[in-house]
């Protein structure tokens, strides 16, 4: 009789990390706090080691969704300058890809970093429906873990914890350059106890990826 960890684990296990290839997670400033805490390592060096960064103009432009690209080409038509001084500057973090797939992906398709992963690969298969923002979700159809719903109680209980430091982290970086992001996740680390434990306390779960 497995137990539902145990279900999600060898679920996960015959799926190939499939959520880990092609598209690199993006991170918040609260995920780079707790990875930076667990590996024991400066922000600056994680991020110059492991991330990549983008300005939200970058982001728009490699965006698949056309409309994103349409909306923004209206919205910086009609609210110069201040619109491209936040597209050029707002930076942006994720992890980067290596053979494409993510950085911390082991070649037993486990995750390197599992019990601090970033919020949006500890909720997966869960999904914003549209926009964070929102706070509404879709499951990824492509996860085989979609198709059991009912092994999902964690992952809906992080969701609420995941949207709430993704507006946070929006709210925040907006306007932001990488220094003062760096001078921001410093910051966040001499808070971190406070800040962390409820969501560090208790986030393990079982998948492989
Ligand atoms: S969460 Fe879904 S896509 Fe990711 S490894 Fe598990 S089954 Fe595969
Ligand atoms: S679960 Fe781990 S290996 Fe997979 S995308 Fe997230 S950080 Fe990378």
């Amino acid at each position: 009789m497995y137990s539902i960890d145990g279900l999600k684990l060898s679920i996960c296990k015959s799926c190939g990390a499939l959520c880990c290839k092609h598209f690199p997670p993006m991170v918040t400033v609260f995920d780079i706090v707790r990875i930076c805490k667990f590996l024991k390592i400066e922000p600056r060096k994680f991020i110059k080691d492991f991330c990549e960064c983008l300005t939200l103009r970058e982001i728009v432009s490699k965006s698949p969704y056309k409309t994103l690209k349409i909306y923004v080409n209206i919205i910086e038509n009609l609210l110069k300058p201040r619109i491209v001084s936040l597209l050029e500057k707002t930076i942006f973090i994720r992890f980067k890809l290596i053979d494409d797939h993510c950085i911390f992906l082991n070649n037993d398709n486990s995750c390197k970093i599992h019990p601090v992963k970033p919020m949006v690969c500890r909720v997966f298969p869960l999904k914003p429906y549209t926009s964070i923002l929102e706070g509404r979700l879709r499951i990824a159809e492509a996860c085989p873990l979609s198709k059991h719903p009912e092994l999902l109680r964690k992952e809906f209980e992080y969701f609420r914890i995941y949207v709430q430091e993704c507006k946070t982290h929006l709210l925040v970086v907006l306007g932001l350059d990488f220094e003062e992001v760096l001078r921001l996740i410093e910051y966040l680390m001499k808070i971190h106890d406070e800040l962390c434990k409820d969501v560090w306390g208790g986030a393990q779960s079982a998948s492989t990826h």
